[in-house]
């Protein structure tokens, strides 16, 4: 397991596979915000309803870490790399999980920083069982702990049958003694409604995101899920494959506390809400706007994880100076031809794309269980300062 603080500054290209299990302490928030998502249920959920999640209220919330529980392709290597998953841990205490693949409750059980209980969301980018067959662990351990609260889960098109019929299978599932499963189904087409797979989409079996469709397809805005503006961008892989792109909102700058008492703003919840961006009246009915006393306004963050594709030019807009994307990189530079033929990358790949959108950080993922160390995969690839 490894762990990254975001970065503020500094583009620089990690490998994070090294295992690093660390025993930090973390004080958790008392309640997590929970999104509540009824009525986002559906595979039918179009570009409209998606809409609709963008229109729920949300308490804003800042990415503190990234923890790494997996970073190993299609096979487990012990004692090594564990399947895809990472969990963004948020100022709220919630937990945001990015894949889910075998092993990780594992991971998250190890783990002092984490807790299943504070997972809000999972989103997961497509349905490969290497990124998604540890979902079934981590919904049973966290029914059998008491968990009572809502979890969301948000995927490709077929997510909700999949996670239904496993249900059904191993004694079904019933919400009023533990917790409602929610889903957010991304269905095959682009944020206009055009079909992203057509007659005949990627991979050997034709089942992905048509290469052509998806370079050209607009990224789809799924709104705000605990807290952070959540956006899906389609890549181009075997099967209908989802990279997301996670954004924090832009914060009110900082209060100039010489002008405010120039301005004489009293010290009390009238200065709270100039800080929060609001206008305020003062006793003597003059009217201050934030902007009089106000720094300019600090911008969000985003990360972006693009996990399982051989083509992410379609998310080059959308991570546009992100300041961390983490791409996958299953194979090292050499194997190109091999990494396109199966719908994965390599290392200097996933830096061209990184270069592309001139974001800040680039982390490696997803490594093939061919590269014992993970700096195999790196040769070709110029490190960044920082
Ligand atoms: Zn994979
Ligand atoms: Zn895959």
């Amino acid at each position: 397991m490894a762990i990254w603080g975001l970065p503020t500054r500094a583009p620089v290209v990690r490998c994070c596979a090294e295992p690093d299990y660390l025993r930090v302490r973390h004080r958790f928030q008392p309640r997590p915000w929970l999104p509540s998502c009824r009525g986002l249920r559906q595979a039918a959920c179009a570009p409209a309803l998606l809409a609709a999640a963008g229109a729920r209220k949300s308490k804003m919330a800042r990415m503190e870490r990234v923890v790494f529980l997996g970073t190993g392709s299609a096979v487990p290597v012990p004692g090594q790399r564990n399947m895809s998953s990472l969990a963004v841990m948020l100022n709220t205490g919630g937990i945001i999980l990015v894949d889910c693949g075998e092993g990780t409750q594992h991971h998250i059980k190890v783990s002092t920083l984490l807790k299943l209980s504070r997972v809000e969301v999972i989103l997961l980018t497509h349905l490969h069982g290497d990124h998604c067959f540890g979902l079934f662990g981590v919904l049973s351990t966290a029914a059998i702990e008491g968990r009572k609260d809502p979890i969301l889960i948000v995927g490709p098109q077929g997510i909700q049958d999949m996670v239904e019929s496993m249900l059904r299978f191993t004694g079904g599932w019933a919400p009023e003694e533990s917790f409602n499963i929610e889903y957010l189904e991304i269905p095959n087409t682009g944020a206009g409604g055009e079909d992203l797979v057509g007659p005949s989409g990627s991979g050997p079996k034709g089942l992905g995101f048509h290469p052509d469709r998806c370079r050209h397809a607009e990224a789809v805005e799924l709104g705000m899920l605990a807290g952070l503006r959540i956006t899906a961008v389609p890549l181009v892989h075997g099967i209908p494959d989802w990279g997301y792109i996670l954004k924090e909102l832009d914060r009110p700058g900082k209060l100039d506390a010489a002008k405010a008492q120039k301005l004489g703003i009293p010290r009390n919840s009238l200065m709270g809400r100039l800080k929060q961006g609001e206008a305020v009246t003062l006793d003597d009915g003059r009217v201050v706007l934030p902007e009089q006393v106000l720094g300019p306004e600090i911008p969000g963050r985003s990360f972006a994880v693009l996990q399982d594709t051989s083509d992410a030019s379609s998310a080059i807009k959308a991570c546009h100076h992100a300041n961390c994307v983490i791409h996958e990189a299953t194979f090292e530079a050499a194997m190109e031809e091999d990494a396109l033929r199966k719908g994965h990358s390599t290392s200097v790949m996933a830096a061209r794309f990184t270069a592309a959108c001139e974001a800040k950080r680039l982390i490696l993922s997803h490594f093939s269980a061919r590269y014992a160390k993970t700096s195999d995969v790196r040769p070709g690839c110029q490190r960044g300062p920082g």
